[in-house]
């Protein structure tokens, strides 16, 4: 066992997969090992193995539902932590939830319209969990998560827990302050409108079957790119010809261009092919530059 092992051994006892594949931890099924893979049982746990990592300056990235990501196929060095039990509890308090960071996204929505709250029929479609969601900011049908969230507990890089208003988190399209500044969302308490539990269920259950109708069911991360003021980024990619563009099992999806699948054993280059690839005509076509909406990890080949 390696002193880094024993190290983190000590800190989260019986939690620690070495060299795992984040293939089984991505929507894409994409991306080579994690050296390390925690899930921490709690709140020390966590800490200790930030200090850790700070301490021994070995690199720490945190992991949702791994449905927004790309991982090179060297895999990911240092730790990756994911944030399960406990740190997956929902709690209502009339129209106001305070919802763990590794609760599921798509849970979470429903467990709302069952109590009657309207506010996040947009997000039962959306794969992943609250962390996540949280830190880019997710959106879909002209909502987004900052529309709901009043305020964020969070783990700073140097171990200090805060809470902090929606107001200083700087939301942005698919983007947010917490992801600048490498804060680890631990929950947030979200603001909610009182209806009728059965009109909820339906509007949600529209944009599901909206989704069924329009995206591919192959593995993918969503949306690759982000889409521009005037117009999506699907129809930029479709009109330059780029759907069914494929590089080994990579693939412009036929069905929604914005969206690259895995056929089944696509690697993360053939993958970021496809991506550089797609610019490039859109480019020539347009004369535009897409930017990526998923976040690209890991180590560089
Ligand atoms: C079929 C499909 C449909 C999708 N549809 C949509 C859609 O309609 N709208 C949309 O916005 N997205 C969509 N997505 C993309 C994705 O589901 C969302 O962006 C989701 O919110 C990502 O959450 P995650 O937990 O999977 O995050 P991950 O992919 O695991 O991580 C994404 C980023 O968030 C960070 N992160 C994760 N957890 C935390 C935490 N606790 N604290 C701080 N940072 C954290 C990670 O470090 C990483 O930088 C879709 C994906 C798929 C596969």
């Amino acid at each position: 066992m390696t002193q880094l092992t024993a190290g983190l051994q000590e800190i989260a006892p019986g939690v620690i997969k070495t060299q795992e594949s984040m293939k089984n931890h991505t929507s894409l099924h994409i991306g080579g090992p994690a050296d390390y893979l925690v899930t921490p049982q709690g709140i020390n746990q966590l800490k200790g193995l930030l200090r850790f990592s700070r301490r021994e300056v070995v690199p720490f990235f945190i992991l949702g539902g791994g449905t927004n990501l790309l991982v090179s196929d060297r895999g990911i060095r240092g730790v990756v932590v994911k944030l399960e039990k406990p740190f997956k509890e929902i709690q209502f308090d009339g129209p106001k939830v305070t919802v763990g960071a590794g609760m599921s996204l798509p849970l979470m929505a429903l467990r709302a319209a069952q109590q009657g709250l309207s506010g996040l029929e947009f997000a039962g479609g959306i794969p992943g969990t609250l962390g996540g969601a949280v830190g880019i900011n997710a959106g879909a049908y002209g909502n987004c998560m900052a529309d709901v969230v009043c305020s964020v507990t969070v783990l700073t890089w140097e171990g200090e827990v805060l809470e902090i208003e929606a107001e200083q988190l700087d939301f942005s399209y698919r983007c947010s302050g917490l992801l600048k500044k490498n804060w680890i969302v631990l929950e947030a308490r979200l603001e909610l409108v009182p209806g009728d539990s059965n009109g909820i269920r339906e509007r949600m259950e529209g944009f599901l079957a909206q989704r069924r109708t329009k995206h591919p069911t192959e593995p993918s991360a969503g949306s690759v790119f982000k889409n521009l003021p005037e117009q999506p980024a699907g129809r930029l990619i479709e009109g330059a010809g780029c759907k069914g563009l494929r590089v080994g099992d990579a693939q412009v999806s036929p069905r929604h261009a914005n969206f690259i699948v895995n056929l089944g054993s696509a690697t993360f280059q053939d993958y970021m092919k496809v991506i550089i690839m797609v610019r490039e005509r859109v480019f020539e076509k347009y004369g535009v530059w897409l930017n990526p909406e998923i976040n690209m990890v890991g180590e560089e080949s």
